[in-house]
């Protein structure tokens, strides 16, 4: 049997960028993940993208990550168009008016996980486990994991960085909260006829937000397009060439027609908050505490956020010599994150409340909002200002 430090289970995006942020630190890390982390790209790129703000780069840079990442697979955006189909609602937001030269990249999420999978390899504290898990067994001052490879490892501190799903944080019984969004996200890279020219666009239409995220190809976008589970269905039982169409009428032909680059693949929406992230022994990271609306692409970076907050968190514990695996040193960490994410929950509903349906007086209150907040710079710059993680 083996003794590590901590045990993170789940190597995607929140599980590697905590190992990462814990480079420095004396903890001896163990990555268990069902699946290699490390994955070979296909040649074209895969419609499952990111788009990882500006604080959450800097951190991927400070850690070494940045280098691994396949230059060809990720793209910065200089810009972003918000726009409500229904009213005469637009906004325009620009990296210049931040006097920054991006204000985020839209990343293959297989290719951030294999640069981190790349940076924690080379790590002399961290070992990567492909292995699903068999049991927990829960004791007072370890928790022992039986893998389904037969190893048996244990560990101070069990790490739910398992995803939405989360089999820790069902092992470890710890409450969850969820509601269906309804809406379906329908997921597919597409060609335009016009160059994107490096700008992410969305269109609120009264059925569901629409992006179009500009990829590393000058006409290749990825599309994330959320839509009622009924219009989802029959949107996805349409031959390519009926998608498209109405696609492009979606998208109000910004970029022109649109044409299918990939398949298309379709995601049902569940808010999901776990209402307590740590217990004695286990703490929750990413998707396996939360899980939110993606129309304004935040999921994975209050995932990355919770990483770092909580590796903060463990190194100053471990340097001063306490106990990592103690709920009452796990505290802050719980209620500093539960803040944020509640509060970017409340945003998404508030966000997905006023943008969906017809009525008129919210058609109203978009338009004369979107239209006056891109005239008003201050709150225009605030807005920008934390989309970018600033
Ligand atoms: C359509 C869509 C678009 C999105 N767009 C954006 C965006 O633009 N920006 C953004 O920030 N976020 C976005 N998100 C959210 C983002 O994808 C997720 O928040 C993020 O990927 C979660 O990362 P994670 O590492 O917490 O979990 P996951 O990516 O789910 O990783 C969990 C890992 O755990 C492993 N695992 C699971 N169970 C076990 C087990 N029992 N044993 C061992 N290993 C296990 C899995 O193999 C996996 O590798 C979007 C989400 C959707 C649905």
């Amino acid at each position: 049997m083996q003794h590590v430090d901590i045990a993170i289970v789940g190597g995607g995006i929140v599980g590697l960028t905590l190992a990462a942020a814990l480079k420095d630190s004396e903890l001896n890390i163990a990555i268990i993940d069902k699946s290699p982390c490390y994955q070979v790209l296909a040649d074209r790129p895969t419609a499952r993208v990111s788009a990882i703000n500006q604080a959450n780069i800097k951190a991927l840079q400070q850690f070494d990550v940045w280098p691994h990442l396949q230059q060809d697979r990720a793209n910065s955006y200089t810009a972003m168009h918000v726009w409500d189909k229904d009213s005469f609602g637009d906004i325009h937001f620009s990296c210049d008016e931040m006097g920054s030269d991006t204000l985020g990249v839209i990343v293959e999420n297989q290719a951030l996980v294999n640069a981190l999978a790349q940076a924690v390899e080379a790590q002399s504290n961290v070992q990567l486990v492909t292995a699903g898990i068999d049991r927990v067994l829960a004791g007072p001052n370890q928790t022992m994991l039986m893998l389904d490879n037969d190893d048996v490892l244990s560990c101070r501190l069990l790490v739910g960085a398992d995803g939405a799903n989360s089999f820790v944080r069902k092992q470890a019984g710890l409450p969850i909260t969820f509601k269906d969004y309804e809406h379906t996200a329908i997921v597919a890279n597409v060609k335009t006829d016009e160059p994107h020219n490096n700008v992410a666009r969305q269109a609120f239409t009264p059925t569901g937000p629409l992006a179009l995220l500009p990829m590393a190809e000058p006409n290749v976008c990825s599309i994330v397009w959320s839509q009622t589970p009924e219009q989802a269905s029959s949107l996805m039982a349409l031959d390519d060439d009926a998608f498209c169409h109405a696609l492009t009428a979606a998208s109000n032909s910004v970029l022109g027609t649109i044409s299918l680059k990939t398949e298309r693949a379709a995601f049902p929406l569940t808010m999901r908050y776990a209402r307590q992230w740590a217990k004695d022994g286990v703490v929750l990271v990413g998707d396996a505490a939360h899980t939110i609306h993606p129309l304004a692409g935040q999921g994975a970076n209050l995932g990355m956020q919770d990483a770092l907050a909580l590796a903060e968190s463990l190194s100053s514990l471990s340097a001063a010599g306490k106990d990592i695996g103690l709920y009452k040193h796990l505290r802050s960490y719980e209620r500093s994150r539960k803040t944020e994410a509640t509060k970017m929950i409340a945003a998404m509903d508030g966000f997905k409340f006023l943008f969906d349906g017809n009525d008129p007086l919210k058609k109203l209150v978009r338009g004369i909002g979107l239209s006056a907040t891109d005239k008003l710079t201050t709150i225009k710059n605030a807005f920008v200002s934390h989309a970018m993680g600033l």
